[in-house]
């Protein structure tokens, strides 16, 4: 926890040391900077502020998602960063060769043998006090959707896994007392 003070010429604005910038800012500041940091067309200059507890406390986001892919251009599947992503979720790369896949044939006609089969794929979370789940129609692992949430998503996020359809039934009747 940083230690607040304020300027007699300054009154009512919070100031604090930044470890992390090693200067004096005032909170709104601060808070301004973490928000700027938070897009993904940020200024490279911003980067210091992504992903701090407590730029992300001073701008009044106190759940905010804390992990290094939020707001990345990353591909979900190869996790490599993109100067762009189609449909918003894969690189370039990763999209021509699913195209191959649904399509059986590479740009040299013979059939495409890099990919591993892509299956549909879904995983459920919660994040900001809602429980939702996101489903991908052509997904390599599951590590592809956990990516895709931990970009995507604005506040933290807690994974859970969804019980087989009969585990699920017998929860439910433990739930309701039989
Ligand atoms: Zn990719």
């Amino acid at each position: 926890m940083p230690v607040y003070f304020e300027f007699a010429e300054l009154p009512c604005r919070q100031h604090f040391v930044c470890d992390r910038l090693r200067a004096t800012l005032s909170t709104d500041a601060c808070g301004d900077r973490w928000k700027a940091a938070g897009v993904a067309t940020a200024n490279a200059r911003w980067i210091t502020c992504k992903n701090c507890r407590i730029g992300a406390r001073h701008a009044g986001a106190i759940n905010a998602n804390p992990s290094p892919f939020r707001a990345v251009k990353i591909c979900a599947r190869c996790h490599l960063t993109a100067s762009r992503l189609i449909a918003k979720h894969l690189c370039i790369s990763c999209y021509n060769r699913q195209r191959e896949q649904v399509v059986g044939k590479n740009a040299k006609g013979t059939r495409p043998v890099k990919l591993a089969p892509l299956h549909r794929r879904s995983i459920s979370y919660v994040t900001g006090g809602t429980l939702k789940s996101m489903t991908v129609e052509r997904s390599l692992d599951a590590m592809e959707l956990i990516v895709a949430v931990l970009r995507d998503e604005a506040c933290s996020v807690q994974f859970g896994w969804q019980a087989q359809p009969g585990a699920r039934a017998l929860q439910q009747i433990w739930e309701t007392g039989g």
